[in-house]
């Protein structure tokens, strides 16, 4: 692989728009996207010495692709990691992390408001696989801890979560996964390395979702995970080339661009997401309004101080009403009032989406399970992207001023 010639301790702001691998003879000033399936060899004892690995070199882009590569680097920087891996989807990257750092009879600690999905691939798929996870509350570092068992392996934290935004505190889940000498991985899908660097905060890996914030624009799925090069290179990288979980190029291209403008979309759609929690939080049909940027949050100082001051592009609120079936009227009335926000499941978006996680993307629990998350059937979430906010404020209106 090439080097690029950047001169060290560069700031994020010009490493998201200048880390890359090296151009090629054209002098391209963007980012070549190489679209190719194999690379073609020059003569035989040269494929001999790239495919036994003796030296650095294209050969086959399940194994490296100079475009995937650029990604990598890219992220890594950025995060101040060693290492990065590109994966097909974050949910493949979850699934690499699980079959690499972990062994049948090994034991997880996770929270139990993550993904609807990564509570599955931990819960119950890789169950068949002999390792078992224990979930445990989002906010409560001691539960963590106490959940630790002798073939304990990994402690795996997301936060902010999905669609309350209550938090991990990252560095004391690092204090206790190490105290135990244990692996600590967070899953930095809604914050992004803007906002919250996870390893600087004592977390071994980081955990993607580029599909989100990273990519921003909403046209192609991605993740990936970063670390060091013990974990990522060394363990991560041969798994890969034989379990084909990759990222393909035209996709890792996409995400690559989305990285030069990730430092200005999620700082323009954090403050809009808190001007519009403000905002809501001064209307007589909203109940109450979920977003750590706000001083009534609960773990609002743990925020701002984990995630540079800001809270994201995301908050939900809960719409008036008495009882679980004209709650779910009224949210509905609200979401399906609006005109300019789109009902759609993807967030980080530079298109505002909207909501209905009791219906959606907490569908699957029961309403008990529901209720002790705090997804009650009149919470919407909102994730702001970079619409006028007057043009997203008469969005709301339409619906919150026609309740009936
Ligand atoms: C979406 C998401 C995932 C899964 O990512 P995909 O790219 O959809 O596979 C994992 N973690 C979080 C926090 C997410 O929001």
């Amino acid at each position: 692989m090439t080097s690029s010639s950047l001169p060290e301790g560069l700031h994020p702001e010009t490493l998201a728009v200048r880390e890359a691998t090296a151009r090629s003879q054209w002098g391209e000033h963007s980012e070549a996207l190489y679209l190719t399936s194999s690379f073609v060899q020059s003569d035989c004892e040269t494929a001999a010495q790239r495919f036994a690995n003796a030296e650095l070199g294209y050969t086959y882009t399940r194994t490296a692709n100079p475009t995937v590569a650029s990604f990598e680097r890219r992220l890594a920087a950025m995060e101040g990691t060693e290492c990065a891996v590109a994966t097909s989807t974050g949910m493949s990257a979850i699934l690499l992390m699980a079959l690499t750092v972990l062994k049948s009879g090994d034991h997880v600690v996770a929270s139990q408001s993550m993904f609807g999905s990564t509570l599955k691939l931990l819960g119950s798929e890789m169950a068949r696989f002999g390792i078992e996870t224990s979930f445990v509350s989002q906010t409560d570092t001691q539960a963590w801890e106490a959940a630790i068992r002798p073939n304990t392996r990994l402690l795996f934290a997301e936060t902010p979560t999905n669609p309350l935004g209550d938090l991990c505190d990252i560095a004391a889940l690092a204090g206790i996964a190490h105290a135990h000498g244990l692996l600590l991985a967070v899953d930095n899908s809604f914050c992004s390395p803007v906002l919250q660097r996870p390893a600087e905060l004592g977390a071994d890996l980081v955990v993607y979702s580029g599909t989100k914030i990273l990519e921003g624009q909403g046209r192609v799925m991605a993740g990936a995970v970063c670390g060091s090069a013990a974990l990522v290179d060394k363990i991560m990288g041969p798994f890969m080339r034989s379990a084909g979980l990759n990222l393909s190029p035209f996709n890792a291209w996409v995400v690559l661009k989305g990285l030069e403008t990730l430092g200005l979309r999620v700082r323009a759609q954090s403050a809009a997401a808190l001007e519009l929690a403000q905002w809501l939080a001064q209307h007589p049909q909203v109940a109450h309004v979920h977003y750590s940027g706000l001083a009534s949050h609960p773990q609002h100082q743990l925020a701002m101080r984990q995630q540079g001051g800001l809270g994201g592009p995301v908050l939900a609120f809960d719409v008036a009403g008495q009882g679980s079936e004209q709650l779910r009227a009224n949210a509905f009335h609200v979401i399906d009032s609006t005109r300019v926000c789109s009902i759609t499941a993807n967030l980080g978006d530079v298109k505002t989406t909207i909501t209905h996680p009791a219906s959606t993307s907490h569908g699957r629990l029961s309403e008990e399970q529901r209720r002790a998350a705090g997804i009650g059937q009149g919470l919407i979430r909102v994730s702001v992207g970079l619409e006028h906010l007057d043009d997203l404020k008469a969005d709301l209106l339409r619906g919150l001023d026609t309740l009936a």
